[in-house]
């Protein structure tokens, strides 16, 4: 292993340069002569037409160079490839370190290579060994690092072996679950006081080759201070921390013998979990730690879930929930009325995904679309919504007798975009109910085109070669890109909610909205307003000009059937 490292004073590297700048002797004979009385290392090589000839050693060179560090894996043509290389770039000196890999028998060295002589052909290598340095600063903190009575890590050893683990665990599976498991045991100090230090030292040695025998190749223990042992474990697929503490703390099960004194240790076990990706493993021994506390007093395994890990298992439980509820068709698609401003009638609705948790009630589609899309369940179910729509317009159609005087609005997800055939999903929808695209209206966000445009584009074209209708929904959050807005067949910019709610209190607001107005008038399109909560602003919205409104004080989200029947009454009045 090479290592360029800056060398320490009296070093080869001042030394050789020291020895070229006397006169080295030509000839053979007289460069063996020569090396013999150096002090260190050393080999004289020679550049020439035919390549690079090594042509006097002093012993040392012969037993460090030739044959241990050779035999540790250094290539000596090393030296022949490193001069060749010096006498290309015209380099007069160079210094390195050499490291073996063998753990058991270290060897470190200090090269050095200078160049010398009238016509600089002649190269002095030399070698300094420094495996008792290296091998002395590894004990030392191999020291440091560990705990004399146990020989486990302490802390600063345990600490840094659990962060090398979790970031090593971090790039091979960042989903990768780990758990820091804690154990104290109950009464140590008075055992100390009763039976004296020395016979502590032995129990917590016993104790130590109990956990030992316990543990799993890929974990990690620790002791952490008198009587507090730590274990770092990285949790397989569905493994419950409880089972990796129960199974270390059997240690405790039978008890200890010392001298003629059988003592049953009591032992708090408690334990935190975290994801390598989201959790600094420091912050998970610290839950472990407050874990114990509370173990301390219940005298049961106590985990400490974190709020990462909490919301990962939530949502992974969710992904799997929502994928049986599609399976099922468990989820249902309400319609909230969209209303002309100026008539007061009825001009549309826009279709809203529910569903109704079996375990947990109503989840806001705000937390399941974004798990769909996240675990592309958003194909399917941006399916299943079209398909839905379009049966129900065709439903309604049937029950009228008529085509139905609105349209309805299905979300289109910016996932969704990418990952299906989007244009052909609407086809699809569309003769399997047996209806016109004209009936449906599709609403996309901005964010929908910003990664890829022109693909964003072509789909919107192939939509309204479809016949369909294209609104451009919860406008002004995003990027809003005029530039981008002017080129694409959007018939209806939508409003975001945010900008209306407070509108009339907040002057702000009331100016975004107008500007949106009129530049949605420039550019021939229509416009609706989302979240219109009071009479105020409905009858503010309708001055500015806006076309349709959407809110709670026309009308909530409805099922199939209260829409229908909203659709038949459809005597909705504005203030
Ligand atoms: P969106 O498309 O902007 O839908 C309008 C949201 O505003 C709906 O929330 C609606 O219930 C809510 N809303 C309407 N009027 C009011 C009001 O007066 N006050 C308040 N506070 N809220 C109002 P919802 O149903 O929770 O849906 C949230 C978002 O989830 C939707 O925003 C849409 O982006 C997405 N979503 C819903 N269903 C689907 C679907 O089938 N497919 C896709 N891709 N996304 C969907
Ligand atoms: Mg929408
Ligand atoms: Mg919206």
């Amino acid at each position: 292993m090479w290592d360029s490292k800056t060398f320490a004073h009296g070093s080869p590297a001042s030394l050789t340069s020291k020895l070229v700048q006397r006169t080295v002797p030509e000839g053979e004979a007289a460069s063996h002569v020569w090396l013999a009385s150096l002090p260190i290392a050393a080999a004289i090589y020679r550049v020439d037409i035919s390549g690079v000839k090594r042509i006097a050693t002093n012993p040392n060179f012969d037993n460090i160079g030739l044959t241990r560090a050779a035999r540790a894996g250094l290539d000596l043509g090393y030296f022949n490839d490193l001069i060749l290389d010096m006498a290309a770039n015209d380099r007069d000196s160079h210094f390195d370190c050499w490291r073996s890999d063998d753990r058991i028998q270290p060897l470190e060295l200090e090269i050095s290579v200078a160049c010398f002589g009238a016509s600089k052909d002649h190269y002095l290598v030399s070698l300094v060994d420094r495996t008792a340095d290296a091998v002395n600063k590894i004990n030392l903190r191999r020291e440091m690092m560990s705990d004399s009575l146990t020989g486990f890590s302490n802390r600063i050893g345990f600490e840094e072996r659990v962060e090398d683990a979790v970031s090593m665990l971090r790039s091979s599976n960042p989903d990768g679950r780990f758990a820091l498991v804690v154990f104290d045991l109950a009464r140590f100090s008075r055992i100390n006081e009763s039976v004296g230090v020395l016979a502590g030292d032995e129990l917590i040695i016993t104790v130590a080759r109990r956990l030992s025998s316990r543990l799993r190749s890929n974990e990690i223990i620790g002791r952490m201070g008198g009587d507090e042992f730590a274990l770092f474990a990285a949790i397989d697929g569905g493994q419950a921390v409880a089972s990796v503490a129960q199974r270390i703390a059997r240690a405790f099960d039978d008890p200890c013998k010392l001298s003629d004194l059988e003592i049953k240790i009591d032992c708090a076990v408690a334990a935190a979990e975290g994801i390598a990706s989201a959790d600094d493993p420091m912050d998970v021994l610290r839950h472990a730690h407050i874990a114990l506390k509370k173990a301390k007093q219940t005298k049961r395994f106590e985990l400490f879930v974190s709020e990462s890990l909490n919301r990962a298992k939530h949502r992974f439980s969710l992904e799997t929930d929502l994928r049986h509820a599609l399976a099922r068709n468990e989820l249902e698609l309400h319609y909230q009325p969209l209303i002309d401003l100026d008539t007061g009638r009825l001009n549309g609705f826009e279709a809203l995904a529910r569903w109704n948790h079996q375990d947990h009630g109503y989840v806001s589609p705000l937390d399941f679309i974004p798990v769909a899309e996240e675990s592309g369940l958003i194909v399917p179910l941006g399916r299943w919504a079209l398909s839905e729509a379009a049966r129900t317009i065709a439903n309604w159609e049937r029950e009228l007798g008529s085509e139905l005087p609105t349209k309805i609005s299905v979300n289109l997800s910016a996932v969704q975009l990418l990952r299906d055939d989007v244009p052909a999903a609407v086809a699809d929808a569309l003769g399997s109910a047996g209806i016109c695209g004209s009936r449906l209206t599709l609403e996309l966000t901005e964010s929908a085109f910003v990664d890829d445009p022109v693909g964003a584009r072509r789909v919107l074209e192939a939509l309204k070669g479809l016949n369909t209708h294209l609104a451009m929904d919860d406008f002004g959050t995003g990027y809003s890109n005029l530039a981008y807005l002017q080129k694409l067949p959007i018939d209806v910019l939508k409003i975001d909610r945010s900008f209306i709610a407070d509108m009339t209190a907040n002057s702000d607001n009331k100016a975004i909205v107008s500007t949106i107005l009129s530049l949605a008038s420039a550019l021939g399109m229509k416009t609706t307003a989302e979240g219109i909560e009071s009479a105020e602003i409905s009858s503010a919205l309708r001055e500015l000009g806006c076309t349709n409104g959407q809110g709670y004080y026309f009308a909530r989200p409805l099922n199939a059937d209260a829409a229908y029947a909203f659709l038949k009454d459809s005597a909705v009045t504005t203030a």
